[in-house]
């Protein structure tokens, strides 16, 4: 018999009833180290005293209104974006795949009102992920999403990462723009190098191609900039923005130079939920906590530091782990031995980290994370590495 939640996940047998920065506690009273932070969204961990006063506040006097009328505080979050960032203009939304929606329609209807609209090609990226949505699923193009799924939106052509002479081959009059993640996360935490991001910025340019970066997970302060292009020192065209940005409310945004949104007029675009009252609220408050350049120095110092122990973690555990890699308080831990075993062993020493591609562990705490609770959290990752090299022996 189906069970009545569709059974879509692999849930571990694990329900949390309570969080606290970054801890969460389970129904008995047990305690775990969260290193996972709901896939990135937990930016500044669980029940953040502002984010919870700005949405007590918020929820005391209006939820929802509709688009059909002016939200003021959607209106001081999309400014606030605008000062902070590339961009001149912003759509929310509720998630990261209808970010992917809009950023894809985006592209298509400028070079339609551009009079070219045979100019529809997307070019992305293998181990990608843009969400579940059909375009989302579309764009990244693995079997894994894809298969039984079709007929599937037509339009992307995937490339392999890091493959030069299949991009240039793959750059034709036909191309509306190129899709790609500044650091892969589901893909299992790869960062593109800064020189790739240059050279695609530069590649966009010459040929007049639209540059879309989705930075739904290593964005908002995740690698330790507000948005990880800054890094590279160029701006893409369009960008998608999710998970921290409501730091666990459904929020998301698409975020746009003013020439790339000339195409999305009255009527182009909707949504009912996306940047009400509610949702915006949080995300105000978590776009001015995390955008403080003090509160970015910290999340450098405290990546540092991470890094640093995690590379001793490897190290010592040479059969268990391959190497660390990522960037800021995005990292990956490379495994020898299954990830899901490392996963596994984690939740037994109480804490908490994310599988991904390539057989990796995340490792995507709460950006708040002190300085105490990231050697709690390493030496309960020893622990959890022990016993999987124990149990790999036996
Ligand atoms: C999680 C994620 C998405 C999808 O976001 P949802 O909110 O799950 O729809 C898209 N792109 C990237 C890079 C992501 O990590």
């Amino acid at each position: 018999m189906i069970p009545s939640v569709l059974p879509t996940y692999n849930r571990a047998p694990l329900a949390f009833v309570e969080g606290d920065g970054t801890w969460l506690t389970t129904e008995d009273g047990t305690r775990y180290l969260d290193l996972g932070a709901g896939i990135a969204v937990n930016a500044l961990g669980h029940a953040n005293p502002a984010l919870v006063q700005a949405i007590t506040d918020q929820a005391a006097r209006l939820w929802h209104v509709s688009n059909l009328y002016e939200i003021p505080n959607q209106q001081a979050l999309a400014d606030l974006l605008v000062d902070k960032t590339f961009a001149d203009t912003v759509f929310f939304t509720n998630s990261g795949t209808e970010a992917c929606e809009l950023a894809v329609k985006m592209a298509r209807k400028y070079w339609h009102d551009k009079d070219r609209p045979d100019r529809t090609d997307i070019l992305t990226f293998s181990g990608s992920f843009h969400g579940r949505s059909s375009a989302g699923i579309a764009a990244a193009g693995s079997e894994k999403m894809t298969k039984g799924f079709g007929p599937l939106l037509p339009g992307f052509i995937h490339l392999g990462w890091g493959d030069h002479d299949a991009l240039y081959a793959a750059i034709n009059d036909k191309v509306a723009a190129i899709l790609i993640e500044p650091v892969q996360g589901e893909g299992g935490i790869v960062p593109l190098p800064d020189q790739c991001l240059k050279g695609l910025r530069d590649l966009c340019d010459e040929h007049g191609i639209l540059l879309i970066l989705d930075e739904v997970q290593c964005g908002m302060g995740r690698t330790g900039r507000l948005f990880a292009h800054e890094w590279a020192g160029v701006t893409p065209d369009i960008m998608m923005v999710a998970k921290g940005i409501g730091g666990g409310f459904p929020l998301g945004a698409v975020l746009a130079t003013e020439d790339a949104a000339s195409g999305m007029t009255a009527g182009t675009h909707g949504s009912t939920y996306g940047g009400n009252p509610l949702g915006c609220a949080v995300g105000l408050a978590v776009t001015r906590i995390v955008s403080d350049p003090d509160f970015l120095d910290e999340v450098n110092r405290k990546a540092g530091l991470l890094r640093q122990r995690l590379e001793g973690l490897v190290a010592a555990h040479p059969d268990v782990f391959d190497q660390v890699r990522g960037a800021g308080l995005m990292l990956g831990l490379v495994c020898k031995v299954p990830n899901t075993d490392v996963v596994a062993a984690g939740y037994a020493q109480h804490v908490l980290t994310v599988p991904a591609a390539e057989n990796t562990v995340r490792v995507l705490p709460p950006l708040t994370i002190t300085e105490d609770e990231i050697a709690e959290a390493v030496a309960r990752l020893d622990a959890a590495a022990t016993a999987v090299a124990q149990d790999a022996a036996a």
